[in-house]
């Protein structure tokens, strides 16, 4: 097969937000008067982010849900995507499956696949995804204030979990399993929450790199410090009843490839927070709060934890 029908085959599909999609040298797309382009680029390398042998539908879910989860946190509308891939080999059922959970997540995100490169090499993925969001609206890592609530959606640590299963660290059951490995595999980016946080969240950040990393970006960036309380953090409850408090602290604060969102608000906030929560059926807790002294704090029963960045490898 060759590179042009590859690409017609499994990369071009009508588009619904841009002036020119798939076919020519270039894509053409209007960004809406009043509105910036956020733009974000995540690659992901067989053998590093995904094992070789992962199913194909959940690398073409994963691979576009990381980036649409970039857009998320800075409460952007994502809205186009471009995919540059290096394959093997032309391995059909494999680009049709691939194609098939990328598209499943471009559907559930409305994002429009407008270009690309495809080319012979070792299985890599870069994806760079576009976004609109209103002049100046953007929700930086850079705005948290002193004092602010510390929020966090969903729950943290079952994608860690998940992995942990298939490196054969531990051993799940179901229904723990199926919910562990669809956390892993196939993660829902938090769109909505992110457009519901403009003008209310001071700063966001999505979790792909486990809390305490991607809290101290936040913290770094803001100039402050935090003190969050481990048993508020909102996790699958098989960690907490199969698990030692060791491993349950490595996979809610290390574990990594959460795509929650972890943001701060005024105080102010509590009470719209609580309400968009129910309204989008997404748990927000609330699990500490920012202070000016530069530590990060975290406790666990009142007691503080001592925690180092990499000091949660106890598996195994
Ligand atoms: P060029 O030689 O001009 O770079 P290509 O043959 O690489 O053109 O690509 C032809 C068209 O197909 C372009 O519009 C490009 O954006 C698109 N394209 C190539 N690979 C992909 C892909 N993996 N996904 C989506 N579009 C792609
Ligand atoms: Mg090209």
């Amino acid at each position: 097969m060759s590179e042009f029908n590859l690409i017609a085959k499994y990369f071009t599909r009508h588009t619904q937000q841009a002036d020119l999609g798939v076919g020519d040298d270039a894509a053409l797309i209007s960004v809406a008067q009043g509105q910036q382009l956020a733009i974000s680029t995540d690659m992901l390398v067989a053998g590093t982010h995904f094992f070789h042998d992962a199913a194909a539908y959940h690398i073409g879910w994963k691979s576009l849900a990381v980036n649409v989860s970039d857009m998320a946190a800075m409460g952007a509308q994502p809205k186009w995507a471009t995919l540059a891939i290096a394959l093997p080999e032309v391995n059909e059922p494999w680009l049709a499956e691939f194609s098939k959970g990328f598209f499943a997540c471009a559907d559930a995100f409305d994002v429009d696949l407008i270009g690309g490169d495809t080319t012979k090499g070792p299985l890599t993925l870069s994806i760079q995804i576009m976004g609109e969001i209103p002049t100046g609206k953007a929700i930086l890592r850079s705005g948290a204030k002193a004092g602010d609530d510390i929020w966090l959606s969903g729950m943290l640590g079952s994608a860690a979990l998940g992995l942990a299963h298939l490196q054969n660290k531990t051993v799940l059951t179901e229904p723990a399993l199926s919910r562990c490995l669809a956390a892993l595999n196939t993660p829902r980016p938090r769109v909505a929450l992110g457009l519901a946080l403009r003008g209310v969240a001071n700063s966001c950040i999505d979790i792909s790199d486990g809390l305490t990393a991607d809290l101290s970006h936040v913290l770094k960036a803001s100039n402050l410090g935090a003190k969050l309380a481990l048993e508020s953090i909102h996790c699958d409850d098989y960690l907490r009843t199969h698990l030692n408090d060791a491993n349950i602290q490595q996979c809610i604060l290390a574990g990594g490839d959460d795509y929650e969102l972890l943001f701060t608000a005024a105080k102010s906030q509590r009470d719209y927070l609580r309400q968009l929560s129910r309204q989008l059926q997404l748990p927000l807790s609330l699990i500490g709060e920012t202070t000016p002294q530069l530590d990060l704090i975290i406790t666990h029963r009142q007691k503080i934890l001592n925690i180092t960045k990499k000091g949660f490898d106890h598996f195994g």
